[in-house]
């Protein structure tokens, strides 16, 4: 018999926040309880109300989240919801950064470059630090506004902080910090990197499923922990406060409530809000390698896949099937057997991998809906043998790619378009080769 786990018990308070409660476990030291408040605040505080349901929808939304962004592999400091406004996580020592990624250029954004259109696009995704202050202090420095913008010098290992409302052009560092003023660990600025590398892929993992909602995700708020073990996770909470998404081109996040949106009409937004991140999931996806003997060696087209989609490669979520049939010599079976795995998993895309005369990419692609993408195996040796591929007659619209890794990265790009995961790779190595035309 399976025992139950222990359900966690409450510990010691550790943190209050304007927004949660961060408290201990009676079990287990490196595991705490994060409870959502019915709190909304805007302007450091300076609008303050109840929204009678808020914790729930706020916990909701995270476990929401935060359970996508872990089936993406993403380290997430989240481990199960516990009840209707808390849930469980490893305890974390926090950094104080708040990690803005930015698609389109919104909010305190269009402060810093005036002058941009709101909306503006960033095809590069667009990382921001901000110091985490409260009282206008960083320890013994009297700060002009809170939350400044930071700057990391890597020679001079200074920090250099910015008035985050004010056009860039236009200011010099308010105040300049040495990194042992701000920095737990002398090495501290060694983990910048990984924390923009994990801030843009939990972006582009939840543009994605908002895009499947048909919404927008336009910039959001992250930010970061380490694990007793030195582990960095992507920690805290992503909520309804923590990012703008546009629907039909308004906000239904927070900004609603920060403009001065009616309370009920807020209300409203993060029950909506809850409710559609209820969907966000990893679908089950397949592609078919499509062989016409079994002296073909798709290896290429296999470790090709495994290359794109790391551990993800015939995970539970994404199945690899290699399907042997010469369509030539047995047509009825081959099709049979196509529609058998079709039917399985019908979000699947066909990879045919064939030597010789190339009937079998064509003739898949006749008889069935799901794309066939046809790789002639032998077009070195025999390149008239892609004719039989490339001229197909109407309603055979099966694609050629000569190059194995080149139809791997096609039939995989096919299953990002309804897979969060998927585009994170595909779209985290495009963005390495863009640059922005608006410089920051
Ligand atoms: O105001 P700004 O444009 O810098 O905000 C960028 C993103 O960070 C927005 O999605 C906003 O909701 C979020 N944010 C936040 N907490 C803050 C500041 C901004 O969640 N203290």
């Amino acid at each position: 018999m399976t025992q139950k786990p222990e359900q966690p018990v409450e510990g010691g308070l550790i943190a209050e926040g304007k927004t949660k409660i961060i408290r201990a476990t009676a079990q287990d030291p490196e595991q705490v309880l994060i409870q959502s408040k019915d709190d909304i605040t805007a302007g450091d505080g300076a609008k303050h109300d109840l929204i009678e349901g808020k914790a729930a929808l706020a916990t909701r939304t995270t476990c929401n989240v935060f359970r996508l962004l872990k089936a993406c592999g993403l380290p997430v400091a989240f481990d199960e919801q516990v009840d209707a406004k808390t849930f469980l996580a490893p305890r974390c020592q926090m950094l104080p950064y708040e990690v803005v990624v930015r698609r389109e250029a919104h909010g305190s954004y269009l402060k810093r470059v005036p002058g941009l259109a709101q909306g503006h696009l960033f095809p590069k995704l667009l990382v921001e630090f901000f110091l985490k202050t409260s009282g206008k202090k960083w320890k013994a420095h009297e700060l002009l506004r809170d939350d400044p913008l930071m700057e990391y010098a890597k020679g001079a290992g200074t920090i250099s902080l910015y008035e985050p409302s004010k056009p860039v052009y236009a200011q010099k560092p308010f105040l300049v910090l040495e990194g042992n003023e701000v920095f737990a660990r002398a090495d501290e600025w060694k983990l910048f990197p990984e924390i923009q590398k994990i801030a843009r892929r939990a972006f582009l993992v939840l543009e994605k499923a908002w895009q499947l909602e048909g919404r927008t995700l336009v910039d959001f708020k992250v930010e970061f922990g380490l694990t007793k073990e030195g582990t960095l996770l992507l920690a805290d909470v992503i909520d309804n406060d923590s990012w703008r998404v546009l629907e039909n081109g308004s906000y239904i996040d927070k900004q609603a409530y920060r403009d001065g949106g009616k309370l009920d009409d807020v209300a409203e937004k993060y029950r909506r809000v809850a409710s559609v991140t209820d969907h966000f999931r990893l679908p089950l996806q397949q592609v078919i390698i499509w062989r016409g003997s079994d002296k073909d060696d798709v290896t290429p087209v296999a470790k090709a896949l495994e290359q794109l989609c790391g551990g993800a490669a015939d995970g539970p979520r994404l199945k690899i099937t290699t399907a042997t049939c010469s369509i030539h010599k047995e047509p009825v079976r081959g099709l049979n057997e196509l529609h058998r795995l079709v039917q399985e998993v019908p979000d699947t895309v066909v990879i045919a991998f064939i030597g010789r005369s190339n009937g079998a990419g064509p003739t898949l692609s006749a008889s069935t809906t799901v794309p066939v993408i046809t790789v002639p195996a032998s077009f070195k040796d025999f390149p008239e043998d892609v004719w039989s591929s490339l001229r197909t007659p109407s309603n055979v619209p099966v694609a050629t790619v000569l190059d194995p890794s080149n139809a791997a990265m096609a039939a995989i790009e096919i299953l990002a378009l309804r897979n969060p995961q998927f585009y994170m790779f595909l779209r985290e190595q495009v963005e390495e080769r863009l640059v922005n035309s608006i410089p920051v």
